[in-house]
């Protein structure tokens, strides 16, 4: 399962101003689709709309055929990861901050998906395995160790349905291929949706969507937007 389904989804913050214009698109189960155009287009509002927080205006959002206005909050969350920018950490164990969206996996699940994330090398580094934002309870984590901590707690979550935005911007390019072979990895298999703002991250796609204006002003696979320039 996982199908998620846009059908003409027009959306807006404010009344004055509509961002999303009518956008529709299919990203079969176990797919990968990546939304690409410049900032302020509206890629992060569409994620933002398939996780609910915000209802829709118009159109329909559709996960296995079913409306998301018609399934629990719960059971639309437990079926989407979600990679972000930047991930934030909770100032506590790192165990805890893998565990964040499945308290009850045992302490063998998490250290699998530590080490599926390759960062059980840094667990043990930690002093009582500690992972803050401010350094001094404990280690002070990287841009790419905190994205592999939000990648170890998708793993554990095991969800059908991935939304990764922009969750590589934030490295430096060297970490960059590190976290992006890490996030296909992770990604094989569950539907995918990535929110991209260049092309050639996303040259692997099953389609890639251009965004602009809140409108779909192209889309095709890598090689087909590429012949047409
Ligand atoms: P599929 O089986 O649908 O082809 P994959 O998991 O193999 O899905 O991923 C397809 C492509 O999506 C990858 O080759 C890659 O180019 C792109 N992709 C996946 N995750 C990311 C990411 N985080 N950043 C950029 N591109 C990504
Ligand atoms: P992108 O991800 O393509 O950069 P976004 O989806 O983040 O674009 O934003 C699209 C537009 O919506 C931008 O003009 C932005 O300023 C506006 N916007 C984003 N979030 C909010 C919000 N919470 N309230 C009002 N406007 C917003």
């Amino acid at each position: 399962g996982g199908t998620v389904r846009f059908e003409d989804v027009r959306f807006s913050y404010d009344p004055e101003r509509e961002i999303l214009k009518g956008v529709s698109f299919e990203v079969p189960a176990g797919r990968t689709v990546a939304i690409v155009g410049p900032s302020g287009a509206g890629k992060s509002t569409i994620s933002r709309l398939l996780y609910r927080f915000y209802d829709i205006n118009a159109g329909r959002i559709l996960v296995d055929g079913q409306d998301v206005r018609e399934v629990t909050q719960a059971s639309l969350r437990a079926a989407i990861g979600m990679v972000p920018q930047d991930t934030v950490l909770f100032n506590d164990t790192l165990g805890y901050n893998i565990r964040y969206g499945r308290s009850g996996a045992s302490d063998e699940e998490v250290a699998r998906a530590a080490e599926l994330a390759q960062i059980d090398g840094f667990v043990r580094r930690t002093p009582k395995g500690y992972a803050t934002e401010v350094g001094e309870r404990g280690l002070k984590l990287s841009g790419g160790e905190k994205q592999r901590v939000a990648i170890a707690r998708t793993i554990l979550k095991d969800p059908p349905i991935l939304i990764l935005d922009e969750a590589t911007s934030a490295l430096d390019s060297h970490t960059e291929r590190e976290i992006q072979d890490a996030l296909e990895r992770v990604s094989r298999g569950r539907t995918t949706l990535v929110i991209a703002h260049r092309l050639s991250t996303v040259v692997g796609a099953d389609e890639i969507i251009v965004l602009q204006h809140g409108r779909i002003a192209e889309r095709g696979t890598h090689g087909e937007l590429m012949e047409r320039g």
